[in-house]
């Protein structure tokens, strides 16, 4: 079974072997992997892919967290068989992590990483 669920063409959420949080060193629930565009210094839009994932520890005062954890805890962890549920909120939670700011000079530094295949 594969462990990647590919929940529509904008986003691909990774529910085992995540990785800890970057946070708190603790264990995460999900991965969600998206495409992201920003401007480099030269002002050119740069594409590349950016990851967050879900911290039951850190993440639980973000409200659009809160209402993914409450079912987590309630249905268990997100599997391909119950991502229908999980859609929804899974899609919210992604789109507000999106809309955060991000600190572009470690965003480039990440993607150089990504680039040369060290995330
Ligand atoms: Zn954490």
């Amino acid at each position: 079974m594969s462990s990647e669920v590919r929940d529509s063409e904008t986003f691909l959420i990774k529910v085992d072997s995540t990785p800890s949080c970057l946070q708190c060193n603790g264990s995460t629930l999900l991965l969600a992997q998206f495409p992201h565009t920003w401007k480099n210094s030269f002002g050119q839009d740069v594409s590349g892919l950016r990851e967050a994932v879900l911290c039951p520890s850190c993440d639980h005062g973000d409200p659009a967290a809160t209402e993914l954890l409450a079912l987590y805890s309630v249905d268990g962890p997100v599997s391909p068989e119950n991502l229908d549920v999980f859609g929804g909120l899974v899609a919210a939670w992604v789109e507000s992590v999106r809309q955060r700011s991000v600190d572009e000079e470690a965003l480039n530094a990440e993607f150089e990483l990504w680039k040369r295949g060290e995330l």
